[in-house]
């Protein structure tokens, strides 16, 4: 095109140069408003200064060599096909500057419109448009407005005082009412302003505007908001930003003009239809910002019949073109559509999943591409229980959606309260400006959390996250009074004891109590609703894509679960077997004293006893699970947790203790608990004696319940329901410790199963780092490893989980140091890491090896790609997350396969 033009420093784009496929180097505006200028669709023309031109200014604090040129040349070209040029007085061309980046984010710098008007040239497009001196006055007080506030940042309310102190004094409170005159004083009014803030006057020429505008885009990049949000959202920080620069077309020439935004499907619950907004003689931002009320779009029809029909039949090709939903805005220029933008839209999880089954019916999209394009985490959502909003629900607060969730409940202002109500069996909601670890007991109290500061990364929002706890932060309209006991929100006053209802997806706050519905997508796992018998487009579209999923994917998917109800639970969800049977409540309740009797044995014959007493107890709970488990594997974990945590406290012992000596009672076994108790204490029982330590240091208390595993599998074999267990051994470190046990229990499996045919093998954990690294040596005694990335995790940052998630994270994730918890989605560069280099080794030790992982990971949608990467044979998860599993193991199949068409 020009002369200056290399293709190493291309800089400038033409819009008729791009593709949808560029928006790395073009921004998804500029990528978008290529490709359909390339689709033959009305797009005013324009072009798009590229994401590498930004790098290049951002890196030098200066204009690249030759971009100046480039976009002269470019403005050339655009000059001749309007037949007008940038600024001229007399027949003026204007154009819009407007930001685009690959992902859109807040903070950038926004649009701004009519760039080339000055004293001059407002006379000129008045003329331009038959004499329309109150449109060309308008634009010009626009562009004063725009560019003030984004390109100089100039206040933004200061122009808005200013106009409606204009609108206030013609007497109206519509724009619309203010006549050219008006809008020339509004003119002077925003020229003052300009130079009291920016200590210049507002420039005149049209070039100048265009450059400082171009400028004010490649610097927003690094405005603080924008730092923030891509550290959040773990966006690149090296992307820079597109700048388009396009020709204007006017919304607001007129009642036959007009400006509007559409879907071409509802974002909301996908169906098909017409879903917009329409704003006649406006421009652009006014749809958006609400000055005036927009209508239907549906109400184009009678407006603008020809406009309308063209309108639908660009958006069905648009989307028949990108094979799925497309947002887009327009604006009609005297009776002429003018795409102005469109890209893939968003949408909620239920759309996501509609809309991808739709495509597939329309013979748009084949099922691998529906999988690709719905995830766990919207899965996830769709499995927690709904509020059930019809119309007396109005939000009177949106903040963030920072743990999913439905909840109601009592307002509380102080964790203490949260405690006491909640004690009371109260329904509570803990509301604070924001919480910080001293909230930690009201947070385990409440039923919900809502902050008026804070984001995602909040220390509301991981610490809610953790535990699973319905959260909204940063809900910025509520004012909190914690020492009044209430918050005002809306005009209305809330007080401790009132009721509210949070969601925790949407980050909607209502008042009242807003009626919950249980998740269709549960109970379509439950078994409850027939995917091919119901009306309910989400469930048909659920149960399609899971189909596929099962069907694509190689990771089998077991569930952790230590109980019959849970293990039935889970397999209706589709689990495949257990990967984590804990065996620690079986010590629990009224066995307790059972314990007492074993931690306390004088003698041999005493610890004998006690387990002897515990052997049936345990055989019957292993019954039960392998029984709804018959037919599937099912990894039992060996007690973990050290001993002394099944006896009281020490401090409720020592004042048992002293009220029992006080009245005379006999205290010696109180006394015998509380030594052992005080004999027994760790500084750091996570790293204590526990796991396989504690079976190597008690005599008989591993044997016991490798017999109780033997003995039901046997008893669950011989009653036709095949058992499948598999013994699994935590904290190993070397390899010695888990040959000790194996000997063990090698005898007893052997003397127990006889003839039976039930197999037993024998695994152990790999959740301590020198087991990791050790994973050869250990691999020559292990029949499996199973991966605990919990602990794993813990020992491999140093980080104990309940002090630091509380303590400090929220921190980290806001310095960036990480850009989520390790605990929530595994830590690929370390902790995948040592995943990774055990299963290569424990394999090349023994082919054939059987890996999985029983860490929370294993229903963490990224941690489910990674472990199918690493290539391990299961992941498993608690049995709410075993549909998740499934379905990012189908996606994690798919991409890795190359399939992924996007
Ligand atoms: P955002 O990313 O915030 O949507 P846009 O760049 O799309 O910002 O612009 C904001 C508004 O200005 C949009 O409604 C758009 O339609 C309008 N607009 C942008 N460029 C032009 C133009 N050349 N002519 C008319 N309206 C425009
Ligand atoms: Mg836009
Ligand atoms: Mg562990």
């Amino acid at each position: 095109m020009a002369a200056q033009e290399t293709a190493d420093n291309k800089y400038v784009y033409d819009f008729a140069e791009g593709n949808k496929d560029l928006k790395d180097l073009l921004g998804g505006k500029g990528a978008n408003l290529a490709e359909m200028t390339n689709l033959g669709l009305p797009v005013p023309p324009g072009f798009t200064i590229t994401t590498e031109a930004c790098k290049a200014y951002l890196a030098t604090g200066r204009e690249p060599d030759g971009l100046a040129g480039q976009i002269e040349a470019h403005l050339v070209a655009l000059e001749r096909e309007m037949g007008r040029s940038l600024g001229d007085p007399q027949d003026p061309l204007l154009v819009s500057v407007r930001s685009g980046a690959r992902f859109s984010m807040p903070g950038m710098m926004e649009t701004v419109l009519n760039v080339g008007l000055n004293d001059r040239s407002v006379v000129g497009l008045s003329a331009q448009a038959g004499q329309n001196d109150r449109f060309a006055w308008d634009s010009y007080r626009r562009l004063i407005q725009m560019f003030g506030k984004t390109v100089c940042e100039v206040p933004g309310e200061e122009f808005e005082h200013a106009l409606d102190e204009a609108k206030r004094a013609k007497g109206t409170t519509n724009d619309l009412d203010l006549d050219a005159d008006d809008l020339r004083g509004l003119v002077d009014a925003y020229k003052k302003i300009f130079l009291k803030h920016t200590g210049r006057d507002f420039p005149q020429e049209p070039r100048e505007q265009l450059d400082l505008a171009i400028r004010a885009v490649f610097e927003s990049w690094n405005a603080e908001r924008a730092v923030l949000y891509r550290r959040q959202e773990r966006i690149p920080a090296d992307l820079g930003t597109a700048v388009n620069v396009v020709a204007m077309v006017f919304g607001n020439l007129g009642p036959d003009s007009g400006t509007g935004v559409a879907f071409t499907r509802d974002p909301g619950s996908g169906a098909q239809g017409i879903y917009g907004d329409y704003l006649a003689n406006a421009q652009g931002e006014d749809v958006v910002a609400g000055i005036r009320n927009t209508v239907p779009l549906q109400e184009l029809e009678r407006l603008d019949k020809k406009s309308y029909d063209e309108l639908l039949g660009i958006m069905a090709r648009l989307e028949g073109h990108y094979k799925d939903l497309c947002d887009i805005e327009f604006t009609i220029e005297r009776g002429k559509l003018w795409m102005l933008q469109t890209r893939v839209g968003k949408r909620t999880a239920a759309a996501a999943f509609v809309i991808a089954g739709q495509l597939v019916d329309e013979g748009l999209i084949d099922l691998d591409e529906a999988l690709h394009r719905v995830n766990g985490a919207q899965l996830a959502q769709l499995m927690f229980p709904r509020f059930q909003l019809d119309h007396e629900f109005q939000p009177v607060a949106k903040g963030i959606g920072a743990s999913p969730g439905a909840a109601s409940g009592k307002v509380v202002f102080t964790s203490a309260r949260a405690v006491e109500l909640a004690a009371e069996g109260e329904a509570v909601i803990l509301v604070r400006r924001e919480t910080n670890p001293d909230d930690l007991n009201g947070m385990i109290a409440a039923r919900g959390i809502l902050t008026s500061r804070g984001g995602k990364t909040s220390h509301a929002a991981v610490v809610a996250r953790g535990m699973g706890k319905t959260c909204v932060s940063g809900a910025d309209e509520i004012e909190v009074n914690v020492p009044a006991k209430r918050f005002v929100v809306d005009g209305r006053t809330v007080s401790e004891g009132d009721v509210v209802s949070i969601d925790g997806t949407t980050g909607k706050v209502y008042l009242g109590e807003v009626p919950v519905m249980p998740s269709e997508v549960v109970q379509y796992f439950e078994g409850s609703l027939d995917p091919e018998h119901i009306d309910n487009a989400l469930v048909r579209a659920v149960h399609r894509v899971m189909t596929h999923a099962d069907a694509k994917r190689r990771l089998a998917v077991r569930t952790n679960a230590d109980t019959g109800t849970d293990a039935a639970r889970a397999r209706r969800f589709g689990a495949e077997g257990i990967g984590l049977c804990r065996t620690e409540h079986m010590f629990l309740g009224d066995r307790r004293e059972l314990v007492e009797r074993l931690i306390l044995a004088a003698t041999a014959t005493d610890r004998q006893d006690a387990l002897a007493a515990l052997l049936p107890l345990q055989r019957a709970d292993f019954v039960e699970i392998f029984r709804e488990m018959a037919g599937l594997p099912v990894t039992v974990r060996l007690i973990d947790p050290p001993l002394h945590e099944f006896l009281p406290p020490l401090e409720q012992l020592a004042v048992n203790v002293a009220v029992a000596q006080e009245r005379g009672e006999d205290v010696a076994k109180e006394e015998a608990l509380l030594a052992a108790v005080r004999r027994m204490h760790e500084e750091n029982p996570m790293l204590g004696l526990r796991g396989v330590r504690l079976g190597l240091v008690i005599p008989g208390l591993f044997a016991m319940q490798v017999r109780a595993i033997a003995e039901a599998a046997v008893a669950v074999t011989r009653d036709g329901g095949a058992a499948f267990p598999e013994i699994m051994v935590p904290l190993v470190g070397a390899v010695q410790e888990l040959e000790t046990v194996r000997t063990e229990a090698e005898k007893i499996i052997a003397e127990v199963v006889g003839d039976s045919g039930v197999e037993v093998l024998i695994g152990t954990m790999i959740e301590v780092p020198r087991a990791a690294l050790t994973a050869g040596q250990i691999a020559e005694a292990a029949q499996f490893f199973s991966f605990g990335t919990n602990d794993l995790t813990q020992m491999g940052w140093g980080f104990s989980r309940d002090d630091v998630e509380g303590a400090f994270f929220w921190r980290y994730l806001e310095l960036g140091i990480f850009g989520i918890s390790p605990f929530e989605s595994i830590d690929r560069d370390g902790v995948g890491r040592l995943v990774r280099i055990a299963a290569e080794e424990g394999r090349a030790a023994r082919p054939g090896l059987k890996l999985g992982v029983c860490g929370e990971h294993g229903g963490d949608p990224d941690s489910v790609h990674f472990f199918h990467e690493v290539g391990l044979d299961y992941v498993s998860c608690s049995p709410f997350r075993v549909p998740v599993a499934r379905l990012e193991a189908g996606r994690a199949a798919i991409e890795t396969d190359g399939s992924d068409s996007r």
